[in-house]
């Protein structure tokens, strides 16, 4: 019997877990984390605290039980303070303060990520808080519950922080929303589309300041205003969500870094350290759409890799097939999509790019209801490959179409071969000349 240990029971660890307990009968699984809870849905938490879910129960997916009825050692609320890595020895304490040692064959850190705090004077100010954990979306959730609550800052235009700021809007409060950068979204859609988001976070009333860096939280014991490099504005509550590193603590002295921190893994989310593997936030990522090794923290790459490592070390060699950082958002009934990369993130990472662009209502014009949509889609100027899309509209129909382009993007499929791709056609749900069609039609 092998006996791998999991550091991180989010959703990296429990992927590898899953995998391990289902497929391998001959695998000892110790799963170790230090949260009260696991499997929590991260992505619920601005539709719960902005009661367009009723509760937040049906956002966990699994429970500690499940894994016990696998045949799993679990231990929650403990934290691994050291990893010997030469004795493959984790050292763990449980809430108790007991210590105590697991030795390991195999072991996958999926130690995931954590919120980047802002080096500003007053950040340890009561009232303000970060959006990661299911107790973080609790505490702010109890916050906008008080009515002495009116102002709320979001700081980072993200796809975090424009998700929050539409819940507490959703609570009735003001929201002022801010960015060092002009505009919302930038990593994900270019200015086109984003033009469109900040206009409907503006028309929903929320205060945009974008161009503008939070200098200090200022306060006695609560914040009660901030300051920027433009103004100070009197807030109640502070939601920081200006990013994610990786979480690299047990490794970093050992492991091989990428420029982030994150563990460099190897296609099959091996480490530098043979027994080791890293897998979801805490590890990097291949981007087939740059071609090389990247850093995106998804919920959806956290289980791929996790079942990727989980094959590897069961004994069924699998490499990653790399991602695209596919991504969407929905924002007050506007939804966007994306794929691979934008213009501007091509741009910054060294490729030439072209792009076509094409907007059109989605159903023919007899139909009765029907949305404009907007399409990007990017290609690699040389090779004419598809390294990114972009979609957006207030129908919810465009989320599937992405899917396509990330596996255009994945095949090497070009901008050519798009241009007469077989694409049905009935009134229901599309135009007989459909939008992505004419996108590709129009490339130069
Ligand atoms: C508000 C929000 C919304 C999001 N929305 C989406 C979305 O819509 N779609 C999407 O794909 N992704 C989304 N994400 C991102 C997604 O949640 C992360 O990519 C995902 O949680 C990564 O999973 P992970 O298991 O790698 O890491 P994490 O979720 O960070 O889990 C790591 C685990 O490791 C444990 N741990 C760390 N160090 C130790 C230690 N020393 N000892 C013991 N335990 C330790 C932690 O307690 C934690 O449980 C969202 C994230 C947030 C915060």
């Amino acid at each position: 019997m092998s006996k791998t240990v999991i550091i991180g029971a989010n959703h990296a660890g429990i992927a590898a877990a899953n995998t391990l307990l289902d497929t391998y009968k001959d695998q000892e699984v110790v799963m170790i984390d230090r949260n009260t809870n696991l499997s929590y849905l991260g992505c619920g938490t601005a539709l719960w605290v902005g009661r367009q879910i009723d509760s937040y129960e049906g956002l966990f997916y699994t429970k500690k039980e499940d894994f016990e009825a696998k045949g799993a050692k679990i231990s929650m609320e403990t934290t691994v303070d050291r990893i010997d890595f030469a004795k493959k020895e984790v050292y763990a304490i449980k809430k108790d303060g007991e210590s105590y040692v697991e030795s390991y064959d195999k072991l996958i850190l999926a130690t995931g990520s954590v919120p980047i705090s802002p080096n500003v004077p007053g950040r340890d100010l009561n009232n303000i808080h970060f959006l990661k954990r299911f107790q973080d979306g609790q505490a702010v959730d109890e916050i906008l519950s008080k009515d002495t609550i009116e102002t709320v800052a979001v700081i980072g235009a993200g796809y975090i922080g424009v998700e929050i700021a539409e819940a507490a809007k959703r609570r009735g409060k003001n929201v002022l929303l801010f960015d060092a950068a002009g505009r919302s979204l930038p990593n994900y859609y270019d200015k086109w589309f984003t033009d469109d988001m900040d206009k409907v976070l503006a028309d929903h009333g929320i205060e945009l300041h974008f161009n503008e860096l939070a200098r200090e939280y200022k306060g006695s014991d609560t914040v009660e205003a901030i300051v920027t490099d433009k103004g100070e504005y009197p807030v109640d509550l502070v939601i920081n969500a200006i990013g994610f590193l990786p979480n690299n603590a047990l490794g970093k002295e050992h492991l091989e870094l990428f420029a982030n921190g994150a563990y460099l893994v190897d296609l099959h989310q091996k480490t530098s350290d043979d027994s080791v593997y890293a897998v979801g936030d805490c590890a990097t990522i291949y981007s087939n759409a740059l071609k090389k090794t990247t850093y995106i923290a998804l919920a959806t790459n956290a289980v791929r890799s996790g079942i990727v490592a989980a094959h590897n070390i069961g004994g069924t060699p699998l490499e990653s097939t790399g991602v695209q950082g596919s991504n969407g958002i929905s924002i007050f009934g506007y939804n966007m999509v994306s794929t691979g990369v934008s213009v501007e993130a091509a741009e910054k990472n060294g490729l030439k790019v072209k792009y076509t662009d094409f907007q059109d209502s989605q159903k023919p014009g007899f139909m009765k209801e029907n949305d404009d949509v907007k399409i990007r889609i990017v290609y690699e100027e040389d090779s004419r490959r598809v390294v990114g899309a972009q979609l957006a509209s207030t129908t919810a129909e465009i989320a599937m179409g992405i899917h396509m382009f990330s596996l255009a993007i994945e095949e090497g499929v070009t901008i050519d071969k798009m241009k007469l791709l077989d694409i049905f056609f009935l009134p229901h749900f599309n135009q007989p000349y459909n939008y992505i069609t004419m996108a590709a039609l129009s490339a130069e």
